[in-house]
């Protein structure tokens, strides 16, 4: 995948804008310490990676959609591999949404910037 694609500044913890400076300050979304902050701005490029106050509030749409995708392709696969087992898809669910909070906390919050930051072709303008 292209590091100037908005899919990987998503996925692999980077700025939107350069794909290199990353995103939030820690890489694993369960250090439970860290995994919320996020660099003020990129460390590579200096884009502005909170653009507003209260930017991120709209991230929480995103992360909605992440867990309705998430409960629908895991309901799925149940109906059409487990389907004897589906009791267990109540019970297993709610564990699984909580260990996904941390990381889909973070995917959420780059796919939000990511929207609105065009990735830049060139790796050295800003
Ligand atoms: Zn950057």
């Amino acid at each position: 995948m292209s590091r100037h694609s908005k899919l990987y500044s998503v996925f692999f913890n980077k700025c939107p804008r350069c794909g290199i400076g990353d995103f939030f300050v820690t890489k694993n979304a369960y250090n439970l310490k860290n995994f919320d902050k996020m660099h003020k701005r990129c460390p590579h490029c200096n884009e502005n990676l909170v653009p507003e106050p209260g930017f991120y509030q709209g991230a929480l749409y995103m992360s909605y959609s992440f867990y309705v995708a998430f409960m629908v392709i895991y309901f799925l696969i149940f109906v059409n591999f487990f389907e004897k087992y589906i009791d267990y898809f109540l019970i297993s669910i709610i564990p699984i949404l909580i260990i996904l909070t941390p990381y889909f906390y973070r995917l959420a919050r780059r796919a939000w910037l990511a929207l609105f930051i065009k990735p830049s072709s060139n790796e050295l303008s800003s």
